[in-house]
């Protein structure tokens, strides 16, 4: 029997081209989308015509489905995991720039509803195996700096990639303060973020899709270990994992990297 999945933001980059792609596959069908306007429907794929709706109480309540997908933006799609949690449905969430109040909320949700919720900044296969490695040159490299670099069309900063990468850092890399230790800054900012002692550099320019450098730095030489993501489509085989793993679990898991099998 094929998945049954609802869509919120269809009409976002990342929504229309998850819609194609379970338009594609013989084991998803799409049943309901979660628009934020409903006169005009989105653009389906000839062969789709499902429900859309801009109030998630009554999507959920009205439509029987095993994962919702959340491709929107953070404030909403919060709300709308959370709701979908709370009706047994399992949840796929791409949005980024949930807080750890908010995850950590949205765990306690899926574990007492005995549900799954994966929550993935990248479903990129390539951009999870680059945090993957970074982790793993940490150990031997601690001082790293991250560029990170999207479309000037994304709202949050850092992404939550770079900052995935480094809470994935921080797991092998042995605490020491960066940079010179009288370091100032001429102009506020210029030398990125600090999350957590690590600088973190964000990018916006028309052109850009998902970019990632994370460059480490020892003793006359650097290593770089990079991913571009030069098109949408480059997140689709993440998401189809993330979908068929999901229906498995009855807890939240953060990062795709917890249902790849990389030990191997
Ligand atoms: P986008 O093109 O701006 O799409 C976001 C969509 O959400 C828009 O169509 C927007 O509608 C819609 N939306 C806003 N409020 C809504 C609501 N209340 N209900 C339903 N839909 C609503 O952005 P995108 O590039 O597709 O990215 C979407 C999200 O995925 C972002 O959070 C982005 O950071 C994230 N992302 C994740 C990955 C990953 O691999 N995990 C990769 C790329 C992007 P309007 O345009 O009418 O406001």
């Amino acid at each position: 029997m094929a998945i049954k999945i609802i869509l919120a933001g269809p009409r976002g980059k990342m929504g229309s081209e998850a819609i194609h792609m379970i338009h594609n596959e013989s084991n998803f069908q799409l049943v309901a989308c979660l628009d934020k306007k409903t006169d005009e429907k989105p653009s389906f794929p000839s062969g789709i015509d499902v429900p859309v709706y801009d109030d998630a109480q009554q999507c959920f309540n009205e439509t029987k489905a095993d994962v919702f997908i959340d491709l929107t933006i953070p404030e909403v799609g919060y709300e709308h995991t959370k709701l979908a949690l709370e009706h047994e449905i399992n949840a796929v969430v791409g949005t980024s720039g949930f807080s750890e109040e908010q995850i950590t909320d949205l765990t306690s949700i899926a574990e007492n509803n005995h549900i799954g919720c994966i929550i993935a900044p990248n479903f990129a296969l390539g951009a999870v195996l680059m945090m993957q490695f970074s982790k793993m040159a940490a150990t031997y490299f601690p001082d790293v700096e991250i560029i990170e670099k999207h479309h000037d069309n994304k709202i949050d900063a850092p992404s939550g990639t770079a900052t995935k990468t480094v809470e994935m850092i921080q797991e092998t890399r042995k605490a020491k303060a960066q940079g010179h230790p009288d370091e100032y800054e001429i102009v506020e900012g210029a030398r990125g973020a600090d999350y957590d002692g690590i600088h973190v550099h964000s990018m916006r320019l028309p052109g850009l899709v998902a970019h990632q450098e994370v460059v480490f730095g020892s003793n006359n030489q650097l290593l770089t270990i990079k991913h571009d993501s030069f098109h949408r489509s480059s997140f689709m085989d993440g998401l189809k994992l993330a979908i068929n793993e999901v229906l498995t679990k009855q807890t939240l898991i953060y990062g795709l990297e917890n249902v790849m099998d990389l030990n191997k």
